[in-house]
């Protein structure tokens, strides 16, 4: 990855950081996970709202830890509002791929490149925990947290 870029996505990765999207707790969630990452000390919780739709209707993450797992659970609540959880499982599936260095020919291009701000994180294996936490939150939540 050329310097420009690498420097670009940390700005991205910081500004997600010190400003998170979608960032509290959803009083009315109907479901709910906590995450923890032993590796790096990050927690997550993740709250959201399923509709009948099987829709993310509403998402909402809070946190503490480091940047990484922070920017990472702000993107994922970006990208998660409004999508049915079939497209959100497949969104997950391309960005474990993407932080581990391999393929991820199943995103959209979109998805692609709004996600391609993490994809440096595959040279830090000791970070794919880090940046993954949050999504497997929000798989843990849609599964096993119905409130
Ligand atoms: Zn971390």
């Amino acid at each position: 990855m050329d310097q420009h870029l690498r420097e670009l996505y940390q700005e991205v990765i910081l500004d997600h950081s010190r400003h998170p999207r979608h960032f509290g707790v959803l009083p009315d969630a109907t479901h709910k996970a906590e995450g923890f990452n032993p590796l790096c000390g990050d927690k997550v919780s993740v709250t959201l709202i399923l509709d009948a739709d099987g829709k993310v209707a509403d998402i909402n993450f809070q946190g503490k830890g480091c940047a990484i797992s922070q920017a990472s659970a702000s993107m994922m609540t970006d990208m998660l509002k409004g999508r049915s959880k079939t497209d959100a499982e497949a969104l997950m599936d391309g960005f474990l791929h993407l932080v581990k260095g391999e393929d991820a020919q199943g995103l959209s291009p979109d998805d692609r490149e709004t996600l391609d701000v993490m994809s440096g994180i595959s040279e830090f294996p000791m970070r794919v925990k880090c940046a993954t936490l949050a999504w497997h939150t929000f798989k843990n939540a849609v599964e096993e947290g119905a409130t």
